[in-house]
């Protein structure tokens, strides 16, 4: 296999549950080697959702190594990675020390609901409480959960961090930021930096302009010096360098040349260039993203506009409509480490598999209050239509059900904002290896379903970046050239009368969950 291997490139994909490092052949996509490590989320107070940012880097390491020797053991030379991406979980909020490297504070995740109290002191200050004020320049209604209300929360609540921005010693970042720093050499000159897709999801960043806004630094009272420098999706931000506290160096010298949101990754590793082209991903939460090419296009039904790529310096920018569900993979986990009625994903697919149906049994997964297309913090979770009848084999069907009516929630508003309703829709993810929740999918959607074979499309994306890069230029991006991937297709089995009647006894589920936190 070895001879016959033109130029690599390599992915860090960094999620909310798991890091993994990929490596694919430049051009056809072929997988040649990863490795994977689950992390660890930490809930200290109802609501409260952290990460250690520490463990995120040493995740990285870990990957990083571990795949380079399976190379190895393949007889694959990691000489011939000429690339690395980074891609990751978006909004996550890190402040760390420039002067020692060190975190000030956990990483506050994406799904962390203690800016609920900040968000409502913001919208006193807003004309009518309006919480599409500032739509206009971020795409983004205010809520808990982007970036600028975590930092905002940071710097009112942790001593350390205000007396690391008064005395210049303190940096932000989303986790691709606090990576590319670290691994570009951290307190030894490491790049501070982001790119446009990443700080679309801040509320800092003006999506038209592409760069931080003074006003809405000066609405969240954010200081400007502590934030990143704003890069393409597709260039050369800087090399690997050897860790300090790591023995390997493995992929020191390779240049760091591709950066998206893992949402924006899926899109380009799904190949949606086109106007009009979606693909929605079913991870820790579920992202429906559509291209509308170089038009920012603003959603009437609670979608978000947000940068789609920018795969260069000197390239334009692509706009993307995104209907974000928080809870979807999430609902699983819960099962298992919450409710322990399955010791892994796996055997919740099975039992739902075993039924077929929830048996009236709706789930409403609303533990972050409600994203698109409600935004309505309030929402709490519920189970309803419980009879004597039901099970847990009812509730994991329920659970799944939940997160393809939530899809269906989103689709919908898609279709009215965008006019074209999609003929199919493109998938990837982890929850996508759930055969019966594809099956369910489409039947709720009543459109088929399409899943490509390499289901890692959010590292390909970011591979992609990275191997177009000026500069590296080792992948072309077009379509034609992935050779690696053939697609799977689930076309709908039940009538639309069937379906219609299901999502009906959903909505009415949705409202029930409405209004538990005042
Ligand atoms: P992220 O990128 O957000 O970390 P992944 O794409 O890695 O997420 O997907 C992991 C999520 O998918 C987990 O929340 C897990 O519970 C869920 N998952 C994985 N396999 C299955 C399965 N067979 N059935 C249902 N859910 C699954």
């Amino acid at each position: 296999m070895a001879a016959s291997l033109g130029p690599l490139v390599g992915a860090i994909d960094q999620g909310t549950s798991s890091t993994r490092f990929l490596v694919f052949n430049a051009g056809t996509a072929e997988l040649l080697s990863h490795h994977q490590v689950e992390l660890k989320q930490e809930f200290p107070k109802e609501g409260w959702v952290e990460q250690d940012p520490k463990e995120i880097l040493d995740s990285v390491h870990e990957c990083v190594e571990r795949t380079c020797e399976k190379m190895k053991e393949l007889n694959i030379d990691i000489a011939n990675i000429r690339a690395i991406g980074v891609t990751n979980q978006r909004e996550t909020t890190v402040v760390w020390d420039k002067t020692t490297g060190e975190p000030l504070y956990n990483a506050i995740v994406w799904l962390d609901l203690r800016t609920q109290s900040t968000v409502e002191r913001l919208l006193k200050r807003i004309p009518g409480h309006n919480k599409s004020f500032l739509k206009s320049k971020t795409g983004l209604p205010l809520s808990t959960y982007f970036s600028a209300v975590k930092l905002r929360w940071l710097l009112d609540n942790v001593e350390e961090i205000k007396k690391a921005v008064e005395d210049g010693r303190a940096m932000f970042g989303t986790i691709d930021s606090w990576l590319i720093w670290c691994l570009t050499g951290g307190i030894n000159g490491g790049i501070h930096c982001t790119d446009v897709t990443n700080a679309s999801r801040t509320m800092l960043f003006n999506i038209h302009s592409l760069e931080w806004d003074p006003e809405l630094c000066k609405f969240f009272e954010i200081p400007m010096e502590i934030l990143p420098n704003i890069r393409s999706s597709s260039e050369i931000y800087g090399v690997m360098k050897i860790c300090p506290s790591r023995e390997s160096g493995a992929l020191t010298g390779v240049p760091i040349s591709g950066c998206l949101g893992d949402q924006h990754a899926a899109l380009v590793g799904q190949m949606c260039f086109q106007d009009g082209q979606a693909k929605n991903t079913y991870g820790t939460g579920c992202f429906l993203l559509c291209n509308t090419g170089q038009k920012c296009v603003f959603s009437e039904h609670g979608l978000l506009t947000t940068l789609a790529y920018k795969m260069g310096k000197d390239k334009p920018a692509f706009y993307a409509l995104e209907g974000s569900v928080a809870i979807a993979g999430a609902v699983v986990r819960w099962l298992r480490d919450n409710l322990g009625i399955a010791s892994s994903s796996l055997e919740v697919e099975q039992l739902a598999a075993a039924v077929g149906t929830s048996y009236g049994c709706y789930f409403v997964p609303a533990f972050s209050g409600l994203y698109a297309p409600y935004w309505e913090p309030s929402a709490r979770g519920i189970i309803c239509g419980l009879t004597q009848f039901t099970n847990k084999n009812h509730i994991a069907f329920a659970a799944l059900e939940a997160v393809c009516f939530q899809t269906r929630e989103i689709l919908d508003a898609m279709n009215k904002d965008c006019g074209i309703p999609l003929s199919q829709l493109q998938v990837d993810g982890g929850m996508t290896s759930n055969k019966i929740l594809m099956q369910l999918q489409s039947d709720i959607l009543c459109i088929p379903v399409v899943k490509p074979s390499m289901a890692e499309t959010t590292a390909l994306g970011a591979a992609m970046a990275a191997g177009a890069a000026e500069g590296v230029e080792v992948w072309s991006l077009n379509p034609e050239d992935l050779t690696a991937v053939t697609w799977e297709r689930f076309e709908p089995q039940i009538n639309p009368e069937e379906s219609e009647y299901r999502y009906a006894r959903w909505k009415k589920a949705v409202m029930k969950s409405m209004g538990w936190e005042a």
